[in-house]
């Protein structure tokens, strides 16, 4: 069992990626495949199996160097039964039974769990976590993802919509609309879009000096990018943004913490290669909200998986299988 490899596997709305891993979480082979959602999904599991045999095959390894397959995929998942409850953009019905699906058409033991869990758990088995069963981990990209571990463990809810950190309420009036149908979204103010958001409410604030100015004057645009790095050079603007992202980050986080008190809350996602700037502000906020003994105890720290936290995890809840 030890020389055996598990398949990870981070499903998206348009690239699959892929990885092969060693018992003890390392990366061997990974590359990536192209999520045909066409005929309502049927072809997806499919072309998953087919990529891995033909990898198998294009490293001369057979099938039983393979212990099982896990899978991170978009949307809210019943772990136990391995059902997705409902996907928008890969073309099944609500209640889809993913982990069948993937157990039939690939003949290896499947497990699955929804993909920012998988990324919370890649965090906790190889990453900032180093090991840290009481974790929160939020992904700041397109959207605000979210994953908690208590105890080594997700935690699913009731209906497996648990550590959706990215529709805590941040702005209680007002706010702006958020893809889940609510108003005022934590992922409305600190995805990118949501960055991008505020620093044109700070822009239209009829000030035309300074960087982030000149960048939407030059661009026609800016990016959450353009904020972070005026920000750095000094640009009062931009600085004013940064620290309104922050200051509901950490409100928010701060307010977990104060719930979970666990060891480690990692932020990842695009957004946070933002980097020190980014997490330092976001730490001043925490400390303000944060508990005393939550203060003294939880820490903040990037993520250090990048795109490779989705795989990892979801090859760990294998591991996790095989161990119980
Ligand atoms: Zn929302």
């Amino acid at each position: 069992m030890a020389d055996q490899w598990i398949v990870g596997v981070d499903l998206g709305g348009t690239t699959t990626k892929l990885a092969f891993i060693s018992m003890d979480g390392e990366i061997i082979h990974k590359w990536e495949i192209p999520t045909d959602n066409s005929n309502e999904g049927q072809n997806i599991t499919k072309n998953i199996a087919n990529t891995i045999d033909e990898k198998l095959e294009e490293l001369s390894f057979l099938k039983g160097k393979l212990i099982g397959i896990g899978m991170g995929a978009p949307g809210p998942v019943d772990y136990e039964n391995g059902v997705i409850l409902n996907v928008v953009n890969l073309g099944w019905n609500d209640n889809f039974p993913l982990k069948a699906s993937l157990e039939k058409a690939t003949s290896l033991p499947a497990a699955i769990e929804n993909d920012a869990n998988c990324a919370a758990l890649g965090e906790m088995w190889k990453g900032a976590g180093n090991g840290a069963k009481d974790l929160v981990c939020v992904t700041l990209g397109t959207g605000v993802g979210g994953g908690v571990i208590a105890n080594g463990n997700i935690v699913q809810g009731i209906n497996g919509a648990a550590g959706e950190i990215g529709h805590i309420t941040s702005i209680p009036d007002g706010g702006a609309a958020c893809n889940c149908g609510k108003t005022g979204c934590l992922e409305t103010v600190a995805s990118a879009t949501g960055i991008v958001r505020l620093a044109m409410v700070e822009l239209k604030k009829d000030e035309l000096t300074g960087e982030l100015s000149r960048k939407l004057r030059e661009n026609g645009k800016i990016t959450a990018k353009d904020v972070f790095d005026s920000a750095r050079n000094g640009d009062a603007l931009a600085i004013r943004a940064l620290d309104e992202v922050s200051f509901h980050l950490g409100f928010a986080l701060a307010n977990i913490a104060n719930t979970l008190n666990p060891e480690k809350i990692v932020l990842g996602g695009g957004v946070s290669k933002a980097g020190a700037i980014l997490i330092e502000s976001v730490k001043e906020k925490f400390g303000k909200f944060a508990f005393t003994p939550v203060r003294e105890s939880t820490k903040l720290a990037l993520a250090t998986l990048g795109n490779d936290a989705g795989v990892i995890g979801a090859a760990w809840l294998i591991k996790n299988k095989l161990n119980k």
